[in-house]
């Protein structure tokens, strides 16, 4: 049995979109797992309350057919954090590249090192507008739209900076 699962992509340090890029490149040969859809890129400010002086976020996310259980997929995409040269310094601190796992099926998952859906999904709108890309009527386990979220905000914080063939390499 295989599960959709949804990954958000961003980095602020380096080169954001190569490093983007990559992280596609390698989430289409992670083990028991198909890339079936990606969003456009965006560009958004950091978060308020994060320190101060970073870059802007490059972010993305993507839709996973996969038979890796949500822990095992969090392992793979730690493996790709790791190797991409993220240094963990400070929390909500500028990054490399940050792979999270926003949803899984329409599984709730609440252990010591993994919350789904994540728990920052419904307030980011660098997370809420690429989830629409990929699927405009996609729901949350408790029931609610993610398109309600986007309705509810204004999203002043972050811009599309490309379409959705952005991560074809140009090698
Ligand atoms: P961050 O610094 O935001 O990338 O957070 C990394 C930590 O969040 C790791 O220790 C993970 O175990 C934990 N975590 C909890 N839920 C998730 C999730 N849905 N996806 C990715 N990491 C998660």
């Amino acid at each position: 049995m295989s599960y959709h699962a949804y990954i958000g992509l961003g980095a602020n340090l380096g080169q954001p979109t190569e490093q983007l890029i990559w992280a596609v490149q390698q989430l289409q040969q992670l083990p028991q797992s198909q890339l079936l859809a990606i969003s456009r890129l965006y560009s958004s400010k950091p978060t308020p309350g994060s320190p101060e002086n970073q870059p802007d976020y490059t972010n993305a996310a993507v839709l996973l057919d996969t038979t890796l259980t949500p822990h095992q997929l969090l392992v793979q995409l730690q493996a790709l954090e790791h190797q991409a040269g993220r240094v963990r310094i400070e929390r909500w601190g500028a990054r490399v590249l940050d792979l999270d796992i926003l949803l899984y099926a329409q599984d709730e998952i609440h252990t010591s090192n993994l919350i789904i859906p994540h728990a920052e999904l419904c307030n980011r709108s660098f997370v809420v507008l690429p989830l629409l890309d990929i699927f405009s009527t996609l729901t949350l386990p408790n029931g609610v739209k993610v398109a309600s979220l986007a309705a509810a905000r204004l999203f002043d914080d972050i811009e599309i900076t490309a379409d959705n063939t952005w991560w074809h390499s140009k090698d």
